[in-house]
């Protein structure tokens, strides 16, 4: 029999109603003849809860206790939905991550899945069981214990599943009919898209479009799921939604296919470190270690053998950041005069799979910005997209200014 995977995000299953709302759209695909794996993400709002209450409790907290807290908002909405299926005359269990078990890796709070045995659910479905309901975002470690998979795991889980199991689609139902031109809760201009590139998704999702998770992207281009986006809210048609596709299934692309935000970022200087080989090996080995994701970095020109070193990474990692360095520092491996936290900033980007054959975007871009007269801190470029750097506090202005700038509300 065929097999589906659907997957439900938290807003799609915020409370009992929302539930039933989603199993009625399971039981339809069930009546379709299809297996389905069904992903649920927590119910909106938990897993903030949970990650609130660790950080509360122990704000360098052992990412072991932060994943046995926050992996367990997906196990209610597992259980509650093969209840509501039951109910439904359905043939549903619940599984939670152990129980299939998701394989990953122990960097807990930030796992990769590294397999799905397909057994124990194949199984069930040679038994008669219709759906399996999949807590997402948990994993088990080679350890032993539960791991999450990162803020928006379930899209991954869900596309994990669907590569696991060869499934025919991979449908992320969620509270946006698709994929937009940037996201539509800052600009009412935001056009849908009906197919996007993969490569065009990853750079978005990467940049900030939490729509999908970034690694759930990355599976779906490498084992070449089809992956597609669709409000949970609205009426089921074959035409729904986003597909995320091959660069070639996309007759015309647009130079900048859309424009992402992420306001959740630090800007970080140390001031005054000896400008000499190594320098940046030195810094940024025990950032890594220390968990902090770092993400653009800039050296100044060195002054009297001496230079500034600028790095941005999430703001909730500034506290891991600073302590790295001043442990680096006290261990003499290191020498700054200062270290200089900016935890008013936002990164604004343009993505567009045209931008290969286009001069001139970034200065577009640049020239958008000073027309509104936001000033760039740090710049970034790859093949298809531009990063900047800007006060927060000017985010949503930059995002609409390079809305209109693009014609994105032409896109389609
Ligand atoms: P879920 O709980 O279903 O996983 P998320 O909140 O993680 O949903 O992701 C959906 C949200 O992503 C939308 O409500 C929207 O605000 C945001 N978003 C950001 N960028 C985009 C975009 N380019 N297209 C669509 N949605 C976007
Ligand atoms: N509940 C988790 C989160 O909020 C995973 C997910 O929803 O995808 O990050
Ligand atoms: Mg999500």
């Amino acid at each position: 029999m065929p097999t589906l995977v659907m997957k439900f995000g938290g807003t799609s299953v915020a409370n009992l109603d929302r539930i039933a709302r989603a199993s009625k759209r399971v039981a339809l695909e069930v009546a379709n003849g299809y297996n389905v794996i069904v992903v649920v993400s927590a119910m909106s709002g938990k897993t903030n809860e949970l990650v609130g209450w660790v950080n509360e409790t122990s704000p360098l907290y052992d990412a072991r206790e932060y994943d046995a807290v926050v992996s367990s908002g997906e196990n209610v909405t597992a259980g509650l939905m093969a209840l509501r299926l039951q109910e439904m005359d359905i043939p549903a269990r619940s599984w939670q991550g152990w129980q299939v078990p998701v394989q990953t890796t122990s960097a807990h709070a930030n796992a990769r899945i590294e397999a799905i045995p397909t057994d124990n659910i194949e199984a069930k479905f040679a038994d008669g069981m219709k759906v399996a309901v999949v807590a997402g975002f948990q994993g088990i470690s080679p350890e032993g214990r539960i791991t999450t998979l990162g803020r928006g795991g379930s899209d991954t889980t869900a596309v994990a599943f669907a590569a696991a199991f060869g499934a025919e689609r991979c449908d992320i139902y969620t509270d946006v009919d698709g994929v937009y031109t940037t996201d539509p809760r800052i600009t009412s201009k935001a056009r849908k898209l009906d197919r996007i590139a993969f490569e065009e998704m990853l750079e978005l999702a990467s940049l900030g479009a939490k729509v999908l998770q970034t690694r759930s992207v990355e599976l779906a281009m490498r084992y070449r799921v089809k992956l597609r986006v669709l409000s949970s809210f609205e009426e089921p048609s074959d035409q729904a939604g986003t597909l995320v596709c091959a660069e070639e299934d996309i007759m015309e692309n647009n130079v900048v296919a859309g424009v992402a935000y992420s306001r959740d970022e630090a800007k970080m200087t140390l001031i005054s470190v000896a400008d000499r080989p190594g320098i940046a090996a030195a810094i940024f080995g025990p950032l890594a270690d220390a968990g902090v994701n770092v993400d653009m970095i800039v050296q100044n020109i060195s002054e009297e053998g001496r230079t500034d070193m600028t790095f941005s990474c999430p703001f909730d990692q500034v506290k891991r950041a600073q302590k790295a360095m001043e442990d680096a520092k006290a261990s003499g491996s290191i020498n700054f005069h200062d270290l200089v936290a900016d935890e008013g900033v936002a990164k604004v980007s343009i993505v567009g799979i045209g931008m290969r054959s286009h001069a001139g975007v970034a200065a577009k871009m640049f020239e958008t910005l000073r027309d509104e007269g936001i000033n760039i801190k740090v710049i970034t470029t790859s093949e298809i997209k531009v990063s900047v750097l800007i006060d927060r506090k000017y985010m949503e202005l930059a995002v609409q200014a390079l809305h209109d700038a693009f014609e994105l509300e032409k896109a389609a």
